[in-house]
C-alpha cells in the first residue's frame, strides 16, 4: 500500500498561509512529554488524542473516546502531526470552516513511553506503549496500528487501556459520559460554544479558571483551528469501522 504521509509537512501543504490564520506547522527542538485530549464536536463527535514526540503532536481521532476497560479497544484514526501550539486550544471553530464546531480541552498531562523502547521508532512500526499522567487518563495504555483494508483511506489504530490499578473492567463509556467539562476552564461543551473566544487571560475575561498553565504567558494566536483538511480527522463512516468489530489482539 502507498504510505500516507501524516507529518508536519503534510499539515503545511494543506494550507495556504497567505489566507489562513492558523499557525504554520513546525517542529520544535526539545524533548517535551505533554499529552492532550481535545473533545471535538465536529460533524461527528470525536476525541483528538495527541502525544508530544519529536517536536510535534502525534495525533489520533478517537470517535468513541477512551475507555478504562481493558477489553474496550477504541478505534483511533491517525491524523497529521500537529504543531505544539494546538495543544492549548479550546474554543469554537466557526460554522462553515472545515471541522467547524466546539473544541474542549478534555484532558492533559504528561506521558511516559515504555522505557525499554524508542517511541520514535515504534510509532513507525505501528505501536506505542506508554503511561499517562493526566487528570482523567492515567496508567498504562497502548496504541497499535491495524492493517488498512485495500482502498481504505486513513490509518486505523486502536487505543486500549492496559490492566493496572487505573483500569476499570466494565467501565464502558463511563469515562467519557462522566467527564463532560474542560480540564482547564471547567466549561461544558455548550458553555464553550456560547463563549466568544478562548484566548482570554484570567483577568481580562474574568474567568476564574482561565487558560491552561502551558498557555499562560504566551501571546495568543489570532486563530487556531485544531482541525485538519483531511479525510480522516472527522472519522468517516465506512470500512475503518469494521476493524473495531473484527480486530482481536495487538502487537
Ligand atoms: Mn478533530
Amino acid at each position: 500500500m502507498a504510505a500516507r504521509k501524516l507529518d508536519i509537512e503534510t499539515y503545511n501543504k494543506k494550507r495556504d498561509f497567505s489566507k489562513t490564520r492558523e499557525p504554520r506547522g513546525r517542529k520544535l527542538k526539545g524533548k517535551g512529554d505533554s499529552f492532550v485530549v481535545q473533545k471535538h464536536d465536529a460533524s461527528r463527535l470525536h476525541w483528538d488524542f495527541r502525544l508530544e514526540l519529536d517536536g510535534v503532536l502525534k495525533s489520533w481521532a478517537v470517535p468513541k473516546g477512551p475507555s478504562l476497560d481493558p477489553d474496550e479497544k477504541r478505534l483511533a484514526m491517525r491524523t497529521e502531526d500537529h504543531p505544539l501550539d494546538y495543544g492549548d486550544f479550546e474554543g469554537t471553530i466557526p460554522a462553515g470552516e472545515y471541522g467547524g464546531g466546539t473544541v474542549m480541552l478534555w484532558d492533559q498531562g504528561r506521558w511516559i513511553p515504555d522505557p525499554r523502547k524508542d517511541p520514535s521508532k515504534t510509532i513507525e512500526e505501528g505501536h506505542l506503549h506508554f503511561t499517562l499522567e493526566g487528570e482523567r487518563m492515567k496508567g498504562e495504555w497502548v496504541l497499535f496500528r491495524l492493517n488498512p483494508r485495500p482502498g481504505e483511506k486513513g490509518e486505523p489504530w486502536m487505543l486500549k487501556k492496559v490492566t493496572d490499578d487505573f483500569a476499570d473492567a466494565g467501565d464502558g463509556d463511563a469515562l467519557v459520559d462522566n467527564c463532560v467539562t474542560s480540564v482547564t476552564t471547567g466549561r461544558t461543551m455548550a458553555e464553550i460554544a456560547s463563549g466568544e473566544d478562548v484566548w482570554h487571560s484570567d483577568k481580562a475575561a474574568g474567568h476564574k479558571t482561565g487558560r491552561s498553565k502551558k498557555a499562560a504567558g504566551k501571546a495568543p494566536p489570532p486563530f487556531m483551528a485544531p482541525q485538519l483538511a483531511t479525510l480522516v480527522d472527522d472519522v468517516p463512516p465506512g470500512a475503518a469501522w469494521i476493524h473495531e468489530l473484527k480486530y482481536d489482539g495487538y502487537r
